[in-house]
């Protein structure tokens, strides 16, 4: 079985032994066992790197024969890293099927510097894919278009009336700014100001761990 995959994370388990969580095209999320070779160059079992794995089913468990890197994404930048390890902590946990369309995200969004709103993007982009999106611009409640909170339980935002001052504080800007994340491309939003980006990160990784988590 060969596949492409971009390392989330890698943990050393001793005497050459590696366990990998790896995003792959054809598998989707996996834990992998890798034994390094004394030739093998290990940065391709490093977080962020773009690696093309040959693998071994053995019971249940997928074993790496080889490995051959693509892409090394090894962050030059504390930025670069704290932007890379946010990606893969917040993936790292979820069960994810194989599915091209989030693979090629994972894959674009990993190499990026991190100037914000890379991340807001990647996130809102994510939650799309998973069929996830939030409601944004009518109350989830009474479909008024007075919004004044995000609700993570309800999965979106909610009027003065329905929210009671409860939630995370909101507004149609930040309704349409987070539409814009999940709709535009990363060029053309990096041309762009954001005056609500932190809510929306707030507001979003709150609602896909409700969701996901248990
Ligand atoms: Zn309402």
């Amino acid at each position: 079985m060969e596949t492409e995959g971009v390392v989330l994370k890698s943990r050393d388990l001793g005497d050459r032994l590696r366990h990998l969580t790896v995003y792959t095209e054809k598998l989707g999320k996996v834990n992998l066992l890798v034994k390094l070779r004394s030739a093998d160059f290990p940065i391709k079992y490093e977080p962020f790197s773009v690696t093309e794995f040959k693998l071994l089913q053995k019971g249940e468990k997928w074993e790496v024969v080889e490995g051959k890197l693509v892409k090394e994404n090894f962050p030059k930048t504390k930025g670069e890293l704290l932007y890379r390890s946010k990606i893969a902590r917040l993936l790292s946990p979820l069960e994810l099927s194989p599915e091209n369309r989030l693979y090629q995200l994972i894959k674009r969004y990993i190499e990026e510097e991190g100037t914000p709103p890379a991340y807001q993007a990647f996130l809102m982009k994510f939650l799309f894919l998973e069929g996830l999106t939030p409601r944004l611009f009518r109350c989830v409640e009474c479909g008024s278009s007075e919004i004044s909170t995000f609700s993570v339980e309800k999965g979106g935002v909610l009027c003065k009336k329905c929210g009671e001052g409860s939630g995370i504080r909101w507004s149609r800007e930040a309704s349409v700014e987070a539409y814009t994340l999940t709709k535009e491309p990363l060029e053309k939003l990096k041309k762009k100001r954001f005056r609500w980006l932190n809510l929306i990160e707030t507001a979003a990784q709150k609602h896909l761990r409700y969701r996901t988590e248990k």
